[in-house]
Formats: C-alpha cells, sequence, structure tokens
C-alpha cells in the first residue's frame, strides 16, 4: 500500500535515491541471510549485486540475455543460432518461456530427462554427454538453469558437479530457487546452495515463502556488468550527473522495462518486521509440519510418498497396491493415477482445503504444500481427515 500509493518510479538513481539505495541494501541482506558468496553481494565490491524483479522468468530471461550478449560478442552475432541452452525436464517453463523470448532458436533448448534413480534432479553425466553431442555437430554450449528445489516435486540438482562441467566449457549458470531458496535463510539448509559460488546468478521468489507479497524475485548477479551491458539504454532525457559518474546504480538497466516500483520497501518491511529468526522459525515450523504430515501419509498403508519431501511440500498418492488388494486385480499405472486424479478433485471440490498435482516419472502425485504464516498442525490434521475421508468414500466405491 506504501508504495502504491507514494508511487516511487525509481527507474535511475537520481529518480529516487532512497529506492535505490534500499534495494542494495536489502538485497545484500537477504543475500547474506541466505550465505550467498561475497561475489554476489554489493558489498563484496567485485562487480557483484541483486535487484528485485517482477517473476522469476523476467530473472531468467535477462540473465540469457546477458550470457547471450557476451557469447556473441566473441563469436559473432551471425552465430546466434547455434547457442544452445540446458535444462532438466523438472525446470519451471518459465524458462522455456525466458528462452523463447531471448531470440535461441527453440530446437537449441535441451530438457534433459531425470528419473527415479536421481529423484528427479538433474544427472550431471547426462549434462556433460548432452553438451558433447551438441559440440560435435557444431552447436555452442551457452546457458544452463539449475533448480533448487523444483516446481512438481522439490528436486534439488547437484550444483556442484553441475558448475563444474558448465565452468570447462564457458556456460552461464543460473540457480533458480523460486520456492526453496528461502529456506536457506536457516544455515541447516544451506548446504543445498554448495557449489553456487561457480555459477553466475541466482534467483529465489520473496513472494513464495519469504512473506512477502507479489512480486518479489529477488535476483543476484556476479558481474552485473554483464548484466547492465546487455540491457542499457541511455536516452537523453534520463542523462544525469549521478549516472555519468557511475557511481550509482540504474536498476532501469538491471531489468527488462524502464520504470519500476518501490519494491524494496516491502521486502524491507518484512524482514524488519520479523527480524531474521522469526523468519527462520516460520521456515523450520513449516518444515516441522510438513514432516508431520508426511509421518501421519506414511502411517496409512493405503498411501506412499510418491517423492523424497526436501522442503515443506509432501508428494503423495494412493498406491498401486491399495488398489490392487480393493480390485483383485492387476492394475497399471494409467488406472492409478486416474483414481488420484479423481481423488484430488474430489478433495478440492469440497472447499476445505486445496492442492495440486504433477506428473513426474509418468505417475500422478498429489503435492501438499505449506508455506502460510498462519497454518497450524490443526489445520493440517484437519486437511489429513479431508483426504482419509475422501479416499475411503472412493475406495469403499471401487468394485472388482
Ligand atoms: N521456478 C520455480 C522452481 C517455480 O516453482 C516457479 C513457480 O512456481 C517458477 C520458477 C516461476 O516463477 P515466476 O512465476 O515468478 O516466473
Amino acid at each position: 500500500m506504501l508504495s502504491a500509493g507514494l508511487n516511487v518510479v525509481g527507474f535511475s538513481w537520481i529518480a529516487s535515491p532512497a529506492a535505490t539505495e534500499l534495494e542494495s541494501i536489502v538485497m545484500d541482506w537477504l543475500g547474506k541471510m541466505i550465505n550467498l558468496p561475497k561475489t554476489y553481494l554489493f558489498s563484496g565490491g567485485h562487480g557483484g549485486g541483486g535487484v528485485l524483479q517482477g517473476t522469476t522468468c523476467e530473472a531468467m530471461l535477462c540473465t540469457i540475455v546477458a550470457a547471450r550478449e557476451q557469447m556473441l560478442e566473441k563469436i559473432g552475432r551471425e552465430n546466434i543460432d547455434k547457442l544452445v541452452v540446458y535444462a532438466s525436464d523438472q525446470t519451471h517453463f518459465s524458462f522455456q518461456k525466458a528462452v523463447k523470448i531471448s531470440g535461441i532458436k527453440p530446437e537449441n533448448f535441451r530438457a534433459i530427462p531425470t528419473t527415479k534413480a536421481t529423484e528427479f534432479a538433474l544427472c550431471p553425466e547426462s549434462l556433460s554427454v548432452t553438451i558433447q553431442e551438441d559440440i560435435k555437430v557444431g552447436l555452442i554450449p551457452l546457458f544452463l538453469c539449475a533448480t533448487i528445489g523444483t516446481t512438481s516435486t522439490t528436486a534439488v540438482d547437484p550444483l556442484k558437479p553441475l558448475c563444474e562441467i558448465a565452468k570447462q566449457y564457458g556456460i552461464w549458470v543460473h540457480v533458480d530457487a523460486a520456492y526453496a531458496g528461502s529456506a536457506c535463510i536457516c544455515p541447516e539448509f544451506q548446504h543445498f546452495l554448495d557449489g553456487v559460488e561457480n555459477a553466475n546468478s541466482f534467483s529465489l521468489n520473496a513472494h513464495k515463502w519469504l512473506f512477502s507479497t507479489l512480486d518479489s524475485c529477488c535476483l543476484w548477479v556476479k558481474d552485473s556488468n554483464s548484466l547492465t551491458k546487455a540491457l542499457t539504454t541511455t536516452p537523453e532525457c534520463l542523462r544525469n550527473k549521478a549516472t555519468d559518474s557511475k557511481l550509482v546504480i540504474d536498476y532501469k538497466d538491471w531489468q527488462i522495462s524502464l520504470s519500476r516500483r518501490f519494491r524494496a520497501l516491502k521486502l524491507w518491511l518484512v524482514l524488519r518486521t520479523y527480524g531474521v529468526s522469526n523468519l527462520q522459525n516460520f521456515i523450520r515450523s513449516h518444515i516441522k509440519m510438513a514432516k508431520h504430515f508426511e509421518r501421519l501419509v506414511a502411517l496409512d498403508e493405503r498411501f506412499e510418498i510418491a517423492a523424497p519431501r526436501n522442503f515443506s511440500m509432501v508428494c503423495f498418492r494412493v498406491s498401486p497396491l491399495t488398489l490392487e488388494r480393493k480390485l483383485k486385480a492387476f492394475v497399471d499405472e494409467g488406472q492409478v493415477n486416474k483414481f488420484n486424479a479423481k481423488l484430488l478433485e474430489f478433495i478440492n471440490s469440497c472447499g476445505d482445503i486445496h492442492m495440486t498435482h504433477a506428473m513426474v516419472g509418468g505417475i500422478y502425485v498429489i503435492r501438499f504444500a505449506i508455506g502460510a504464516p498462519l497454518t497450524d498442525y490443526r489445520h493440517i490434521d484437519m486437511a489429513w481427515n479431508v483426504i482419509r475421508t475422501h479416499a475411503n468414500v472412493m475406495l469403499k466405491r471401487l468394485r472388482y
């Protein structure tokens, strides 16, 4: 409300020194909270820094364009069709959208398949093989998007080996931690970022799990020059002494649009209102509640946990064995998927709780996510009762 009411339009430092300075301060605060290497921070003094973008998709687009410009300067603009980008088949579809807008040839987008064996994380060997195949046919590897906490199952791509491979080929690595990055404000989850020191950019959505409102995508880059080089425009009407001095940040050069809102104010309010330890307590309590839900599911033998839980989301389903026992016949995955899809439809239509689903490795999973400040154990128990009640009714109706 404050930010909308004050209507600060801080596209350049001179347009609003306060909005610009506060943004660089809160981005360094948050970077330190999640223990990002100093190279990503303004205070690191080596060209790193953070910016508040609207969405992860915008952050991805800006970093792809920065990487593209850097590469084309080396290899010549006529070679744009040779550039290849890499991700896993679990990478959020916003990456595909960003790639599409960036002018990379659609057929040069590699969605490397993941499997249950790697818990749906991107396998470094598969990346390596794919890169080598591309190089063999004259293509040029450009960009890798690794994910900490995938959308479907919260899988974590192994940053360390992935970044080592990328480094060999000069590939820009962006780490998308849209949801799970917030967990890294707790020291016990910071190991998920091991290897980020060798990536180029990192983003998380504070509006997902850090109690900020949309839009608060926090993007950090190690080499802000590469970003601003790709995105700068300096029309005469915006020229001023501060900009010419090159001693200030003009955030218009770190993003797609020119005008921008005073987003830092809402992040500042969240950080100052709750404080670091209260925010850590929220995250820890959500994860404890997710573990509680996971136990409830595991104790009911009709259900199964469908993917390993890393944070505060549990993927589960009614197991194939339950349906086979009930029907006294073999059931295929298609039938199990159909049953679970119907179950989710019934649950959501009751209006008491709402869950979403994902398809991973051909399996339909129901996703139970905890992330709101007011959620408590009684809500988890109530939700589990709703789920069981609907499952009871549906299983009773099954006839063999
Ligand atoms: N990346 C991940 C891992 C996500 O979970 C999501 C959204 O759910 C996104 C990216 C997309 O974020 P945005 O809507 O901010 O572009």
